[in-house]
């Protein structure tokens, strides 16, 4: 098989490295984990990337998670471009910010209030504040390889980049903050139990991703998410559901609606605005009227709820219909039993898991229900089946330690070109 030529790619990122630290604007697009230059992307549509190579790629990275419909979906681009031509920030009210409020109101069982913010880390920073400020406690709980972006009371034992890095506590988190921050195991309630026991009336909330997705894909096992929810109504204390990367991903009511357990605050972003910057932390209005300024607790942007990213929300959400969601079931079904096939095939181990449309596999036996788990996981194995991958046209996430998208756009066709990359891939990992 003959490489791809990256050539253009190449001498743009050793450019970038000059100017910009690691060459990027975020640590996990520099590939350093699978040895392989990352490439620079020209243009995407429906399931595909194109590089500025001209090498074409089937995509199942989606920015990460929020083009659920796809690159330059008609409808979106139509609607922001009618936007934009009618200004693209009033910092001010506009009545789209109305619209996503319904859209999110109406599926998101736990919101009934909702504060849009620019990313997933200003909502889970927000969401914080909001939790020490209701209870008057300051410590949290959250779990070890879970991400939840990059706010100093969270970058602790992360998963996401900082897991595909080995930077588990990062130089600059005030010494204070990391002591605020109790960390437990995924999936183990007993360590949940224990620490509200060690520190009684003490604990604000626990802030959790109701399906891991930073540490790969990790569900969560079963009355998990409901203990959670008994032990912290027990305590006082509040639930804090992550659905940044969840949220439309599991199902059409997101991973709350799917299995059953309602937090007090919910965190959202990606998908809710259709590929453009925004986050949102949503909850019972008892709670969130305690946000400035119906009450004391300060949060603010100038950019947020701008007229761009709701526009493009309202437009992706009103597309999810519950038919799209049992075709994703039908598509991961395709895809989750050709890897292990392939697998089995090739004798070499892998664990899938999956929930709604994120899925990913671990090159490793299972089951896998946390971090430790997960670095069971033979990295060098991964590394091997990235590049091999994407040679043959495959754009995956470049870690072992991220989940992996599809979208309306991927066809049965589309997974059956994955699934014979893979094939190929499979028997060269054979060989090594
Ligand atoms: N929470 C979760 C669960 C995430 O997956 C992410 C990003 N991958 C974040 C928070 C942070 O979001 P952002 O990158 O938009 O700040």
């Amino acid at each position: 098989m003959s490489k791809r030529n990256i050539i253009k790619s190449q001498t743009a990122f050793k450019e970038a490295v000059t100017k910009m630290p690691g060459g990027v604007s975020s640590p996990v697009r520099a590939f350093n984990s699978v040895d392989t230059d990352p490439v620079y992307f020209d243009r995407g549509k429906g399931a595909y990337l194109y590089d500025i190579d001209g090498n074409k790629y089937i995509d199942y990275v989606l920015s990460w998670g929020p083009l659920i419909l796809g690159h330059a979906n008609d409808k979106v681009v139509r609607a922001v471009q009618e936007t934009a031509a009618k200004g693209m920030s009033f910092g001010a009210n506009h009545l789209s910010e109305l619209a996503l409020v319904d859209e999110v109101i109406k599926r998101v069982p736990s919101a009934e209030s909702v504060r849009f913010v620019n990313s997933g880390t200003e909502a889970t920073m927000s969401a914080l504040r909001l939790a020490r400020g209701y209870t008057g406690r300051d410590l949290i709980i959250k779990c070890v390889g879970s991400y939840h972006g990059h706010g100093d009371s969270l970058l602790i034992k992360a998963g996401s980049g900082v897991a595909t890095l080995g930077l588990p506590d990062s130089p600059g988190v005030p010494k204070g903050t990391v002591r605020d921050t109790i960390t437990v195991p995924y999936n183990d309630l007993e360590a949940v139990e224990a620490v509200f026991k060690q520190y009684k009336d003490q604990v604000a909330a626990i802030i959790v991703e109701p399906v891991a997705g930073n540490m790969g894909v990790v569900p969560p096992v079963e009355n998990y998410l409901e203990g959670l929810r008994e032990i912290t109504k027990r305590h006082q204390a509040l639930l804090i559901f992550d659905e940044v990367m969840t949220g439309f991903r599991v199902g059409i009511n997101c991973a709350q609606g799917y299995f059953g357990v309602t937090p007090d605050l919910t965190c959202l972003g990606k998908v809710i605005g259709g590929g453009m910057p925004v986050g949102a932390y949503a909850g019972p209005r008892e709670i969130m009227d305690n946000v400035a300024p119906s009450g004391p607790i300060y949060q603010a942007g100038t950019l947020s709820g701008n007229p761009l990213a709701m526009t493009a929300g309202v437009e992706t959400l009103r597309q999810l219909t519950p038919a799209v969601y049992d075709d994703f079931t039908i598509r991961i079904d395709q895809l989750t039993d050709g890897i292990k096939t392939i697998g089995k095939a090739h004798q070499i181990p892998v664990t899938v898991n999956r929930a709604g449309s994120m899925f990913g596999f671990f090159f490793a036996e299972g089951p896998i229900a946390n971090f430790e788990d997960v670095n069971r996981a033979d990295l060098k194995l991964f590394s091997h089946y990235y590049r091999e991958m994407s040679e043959r046209g495959i754009y995956l996430p470049p870690s072992q330690f991220e989940g992996l998208f599809i979208s309306t756009e991927h066809t049965k066709a589309d997974i059956d070109t994955t699934l014979n990359a893979m094939e190929d891939t499979f028997k060269q990992l054979q060989l090594l």
